[in-house]
Formats: C-alpha cells, sequence, structure tokens
C-alpha cells in the first residue's frame, strides 16, 4: 500500500462552504526513477489525480481547498478561470491560475506541468504542449525568482525541449553553470536531445555516467 485516501469534511478558503474530499493520508516515499520533469514512474506516477481538489460549491482547485487566497469568489467566475473545464487538466490550470494570483509561482508552475502530465496521458499531444508553454511563460514572467532556483532552471529545460523549444535549450543550456555536476549533466543531456530535435520523454537514468535514486 504506497498511498492511502480517505474521505473529509473540509471547508472551502474562498467561499466557506463544506464539501467531501479525498484526502491523502499515507503516502509511502517514491523509490521510482522520474522522468526529466521529475515525473515519478509507476505506482506514485498513477497518484497525480488527488493533487489538486476542486470545491463543488465555488470551484475553487488548488491541491487543497484549505488554502487560504488572495483573491475572493468573484474570480473564480470570471472568463479567464473558467476557459479550462473540470478535467483532470483543466483542474491543474485552474490551480495554476489560482496559484499565481496567490503569488506562489513555483506551484503555480508546476501546476501546468501536471496538467501537461495528464494530457500526455490522453495522448493529446497539442494540449500538452500548450500547458508546457503555459510553465515557460510563467518561469519568464518571474525571472528573478527562478534564476535563484536552479532545480526549477533546470526543470523548464525539459518543459522546453518537451514543447518542441530545441534552440533556446541550446542556446539557454549548452555550457551553462548549474550548481552541481549532476545537473550539469542533466542539462547537457537536455542540450544533446535539444540537439537531435527530440521532444520525446526521456528518463533520468539515461544520463550518461549518472545513477539517479
Ligand atoms: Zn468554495
Amino acid at each position: 500500500m504506497e498511498i492511502k485516501t480517505e474521505e473529509q469534511e473540509l471547508v472551502c478558503a474562498v467561499c466557506g462552504e463544506k464539501s467531501s474530499q479525498t484526502v491523502v493520508v499515507k503516502y509511502e516515499p517514491d523509490t521510482s526513477v522520474p522522468d526529466l520533469d521529475m515525473r515519478p514512474g509507476e505506482p506514485h506516477r498513477s497518484y497525480i489525480k488527488y493533487w489538486v481538489s476542486k470545491c463543488p460549491h465555488c470551484g475553487y482547485c488548488n491541491s487543497s481547498i484549505e488554502i487560504p487566497s488572495l483573491f475572493t469568489k468573484e474570480y473564480l467566475q470570471s472568463a479567464n478561470y473558467n476557459k479550462y473545464d473540470d478535467s483532470l487538466a483543466g483542474r491543474f490550470m485552474k490551480m495554476s491560475l489560482v496559484c499565481e494570483k496567490n503569488k506562489i509561482y513555483e506551484v503555480a508552475l508546476k501546476a501546468c506541468l501536471y496538467a501537461a502530465w495528464a494530457f500526455d496521458d490522453e495522448g493529446n499531444d497539442e494540449k500538452a504542449v500548450e500547458c508546457r508553454r503555459a510553465a515557460v511563460r510563467i518561469f519568464d514572467s518571474h525571472r528573478v525568482l527562478f534564476s535563484e532556483k536552479p532545480d526549477y532552471v533546470l526543470l523548464v529545460a525539459d518543459i522546453m525541449r518537451r514543447s518542441g523549444s530545441f534552440e533556446r535549450v541550446i542556446s539557454d543550456y549548452k555550457g551553462r553553470f548549474l550548481g552541481s555536476g549532476l545537473m550539469m549533466a542533466i542539462a547537457a543531456f537536455e542540450v544533446e536531445l535539444a540537439e537531435k530535435g527530440d521532444s520525446g520523454c526521456h528518463r533520468a537514468d539515461e544520463v550518461r555516467g549518472v545513477s539517479v535514486k
């Protein structure tokens, strides 16, 4: 049993209404080899559906509906928020919007990536690329913040490559100093894949000379 969930009554931080939500109460450590964008292998790969919750009353989507917001429930009725549906990917994109509103830009970026994973699983490459480009836009909009977070700088190399921005991966990452030998080896691998025009999914253990566990 890698994961245990239970139904809990939670109060929405935006509208104050109660609803029953599936909450992860036990989570065994993930020992799988991740993809280059840190997507875990199975069985944890299947658990992303538990990473976003939605309030059935106001539509608030976040990793928990108990997380306080900097906006009012009127925002959740806006056309911008409702351009996404209630599929798993749509809920992650809504979570990304609320995290941007809450100025939690790291989670906003990752929520776009999780939406891309959901589209990857559906075989919807076009939508997956759109979500990855939305993640890169968040990265570009907050360059100072992210420049101090080498793990995000490296993560974005993969997000760019998977969305076909090969030239940018090569120009931004070739020979770049990234804080550790492991990170530089992964960045070099991203550049190598970009030079081949490879936008496919690769695992971290494909990086030469590096064992990632
Ligand atoms: Zn609510």
